[in-house]
């Protein structure tokens, strides 16, 4: 058999089974043979691969920006000229998060994103806009600005659907809105994913949602309050958002691989709670994500701020906003290698994490998120501290330490 790239002699994470010592055949992006056993394999390019880790590409399901790219608020060329900073991070699929703004700027921003996708050399991969807000709790309203957040109205969702539909993969809401349940059911009908967050929901009002069509969270356990108390009872405790998506299987949960924005006993607890494919590991990140320590950034209204260990925090001489917490700026490797140390689970299932789980959460999982015959090339070869050797888009390289 000749082929057009082989990687061989690394300890392969297929999704049968981890091969030790394995290789993994490529032909025309896709993948065409693996096994323990190369002699006969001939290809046009062989890559020895014998001292790294070869795992499905890092699928990051939330993600507003690395390096100096910013999907909220960049012009085209920026987005086309930077989109490939994630590939240095061994991430093969983005969905590029919006955040609370004007809905006529958000939607210009979705459209200039859809032309990212038509026209990057990259183009697979941006899978599709992550819908943040505006439909959002105040309370709850996290980075979001209140100015911007509304109450969904079928005016204002015919508006968004219609116009920019198409690129829309996922919305997230808080579910104890008026008309939740009919956003819910909206989307769902169109084959988009809704999404539970920003929110301080009754038990009730998520397990509404979640009947309707709700089947994630956004970054669990930031800018959710999972319980009331009773106002009639004191010191009796109500069930709320949290206990309605942990009950509910068909929820899965995503956390941001960031001990500031997710204390780490949360990590031990879902991976406890929450069924095998349930769990998914997201950045969250901002533009600035992936650059050094002490990196000052400028944001269009002016904004000015900072990465100081692993998150992005507000400049600004008054003392009460100075410092305050405005995103995270972990990298999807760094994020894998804190789920481990956290947790103590093994290589593979935290992979799973940012691989597999995450495509079957978007419902991509049949051609790309895992090592297996006939799948999308998208492959990250990675040392044992989650350091990026290699890229793969699909079979391509596009990133070479
Ligand atoms: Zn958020
Ligand atoms: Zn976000």
């Amino acid at each position: 058999m000749i082929c057009a790239l082989l990687l061989y002699g690394g300890k392969v994470i297929a999704e049968a089974k981890t091969l030790p010592r394995g290789y993994v055949a490529i032909e025309e992006g896709r993948i065409v043979s693996l096994g323990e056993d190369w002699t006969g394999v001939e290809a046009h390019q062989k890559i020895d691969v014998s001292r790294y880790i070869v795992t499905p590409g890092f699928i990051d399901m939330h993600t507003h920006g690395i390096f100096e790219v910013n999907f909220v608020e960049d012009n085209l060329e920026s987005m086309l000229r930077g989109i490939k900073h994630y590939f240095t991070f061994g991430v093969t699929r983005v969905v590029a998060s919006t955040i609370s703004r004007p809905l006529e700027k958000t939607v210009e921003q979705i459209k200039r994103l859809r032309r990212v996708k038509e026209e990057s050399e990259y183009c697979a991969l941006l899978h599709g806009v992550h819908l943040e807000g505006p439909w959002l709790a105040p309370r709850c309203q996290g980075g979001h600005s209140l100015e911007y957040l509304r109450l969904p109205t079928e005016e204002d969702v015919t508006f968004v659907l219609e116009e920019v539909g198409d690129m829309i993969t996922s919305v997230t809401f808080a579910p104890e809105l008026p008309k939740a349940v009919w956003l819910t059911e909206a989307l769902a009908q169109r084959g988009i994913l809704p999404i539970i967050g920003h929110t301080e929901a009754s038990y009730e009002e998520a397990e509404r949602v979640i009947l309707a069509g709700a089947r994630h969270v956004t970054h669990m356990y930031d800018g959710i309050l999972g319980y009331r108390e009773n106002p009639d009872e004191a010191l009796v405790m109500l069930p709320g958002v949290e206990t309605a998506v942990l009950y509910y299987d068909t929820v899965s949960v995503e956390l941001i691989g960031c001990p500031i924005h997710v204390p780490k006993p949360f990590f031990q607890f879902i991976h406890k709670v929450k069924p095998m494919d349930k769990k998914v590991l997201v950045t969250d990140s901002l533009s600035g994500a992936g650059m050094g320590e002490g990196t000052v950034l400028r944001y269009k209204d002016g904004r000015r701020v900072r990465v100081i260990e692993g998150v992005v925090r507000m400049i600004d001489e008054d003392p009460t906003i100075d410092g305050n917490l405005t995103g995270s700026a972990v990298t999807m490797n760094i994020a894998l290698q804190r789920l481990r140390e956290y947790t103590g689970i093994s290589l593979e299932e935290a992979l799973r994490w940012a691989t597999l789980n995450p495509a079957k959460v978007l419902g991509i999982d049949h051609e790309t998120g895992s090592i297996a015959i006939g799948k999308r090339a998208d492959i990250a070869v990675i040392d044992d501290s989650f350091d990026v050797q290699y890229t793969f888009l699909p079979g391509e390289m596009v990133f070479r330490k």
